[in-house]
């Protein structure tokens, strides 16, 4: 079996050791940072196969750690798991926004952050994967060259602005999306739409949606996702 190697970025002590055991006794292979100019240098040399990155860090942040591993095109493909303070929102949404892939709150339990590493690898797996034209999900089927979506065999009227959102949130199912981050992939059109009236558009889409509307999940405080495709691959 082949090791994955995964970066923590970490400068509290406790916490590190805590993340390193538990994800050594795992197979990972672990590689360690305490601050963000060395979590750029060693994830620039080394090519984690992960990165877990706190939020508070000596030297660069990191939000500017996520924000430049996601700019150069070496390293932009890396998941990043920010770790973010209980309560704090807006970190998680300026982490999402930055690039971060998913997140997770302090405390946690190294058995939740264990479950959140595999399924961010499983999705990005996934996601290379599902770059077709037309994509299913539970009982929804979306035709990316037609524009058209179907639940079972019964065609979903759709608006331009509906679709868009659709679109974007199923093809990269369990990943959670910012308003702010819904509004830029419908802004291209010219289509004017606000952060507040991203929650109009995705009322809309869940009505239409009928019976599958719950598939559209509410991340409190954050953003929306869609329900995680659980059919194996
Ligand atoms: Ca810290």
């Amino acid at each position: 079996m082949e090791t994955i190697k995964v970066l923590l970025v970490e400068d509290e002590e406790d916490i590190r050791e805590m993340v390193h055991f538990n994800l050594f006794k795992e197979r990972y292979q672990v590689l360690l940072a305490s601050d963000g100019q060395t979590a750029v240098d060693v994830a620039t040399k080394e090519l984690p196969e992960l990165i877990v990155l706190d939020v508070m860090l000596p030297k660069m942040d990191g939000f500017e750690v996520c924000e430049r591993l996601k700019n150069d095109p070496q390293t932009k493909k890396i998941p990043i798991i920010m770790l973010t303070a209980k309560g704090e929102e807006e970190d998680v949404i300026k982490g999402l926004e930055v690039g971060a892939d998913d997140y997770i709150t302090k405390p946690f339990s190294p058995k939740v952050l264990l479950a959140r590493i595999k399924a961010v690898l499983r999705r990005s797996k996934n996601t290379v994967k599902s770059q077709k034209n037309v994509f299913t999900l539970n009982d929804i089927r979306i035709d990316l060259s037609k524009r058209k979506t179907f639940i079972r065999d019964t065609e979903l009227k759709l608006t331009y602005t509906e679709f868009q959102i659709l679109h974007l949130l199923a093809q990269k199912s369990g990943w959670v999306f910012t308003r702010g981050q819904i509004v830029d992939s419908i802004r291209g059109e010219n289509h004017a739409i606000t952060d507040r009236s991203v929650d109009v558009q995705i009322v809309n889409l869940r009505k239409k949606m009928g019976d599958q509307g719950h598939l559209i999940e509410t991340v409190r405080g954050v953003g929306y996702r869609f329900q995680e495709n659980v059919t194996p691959l």
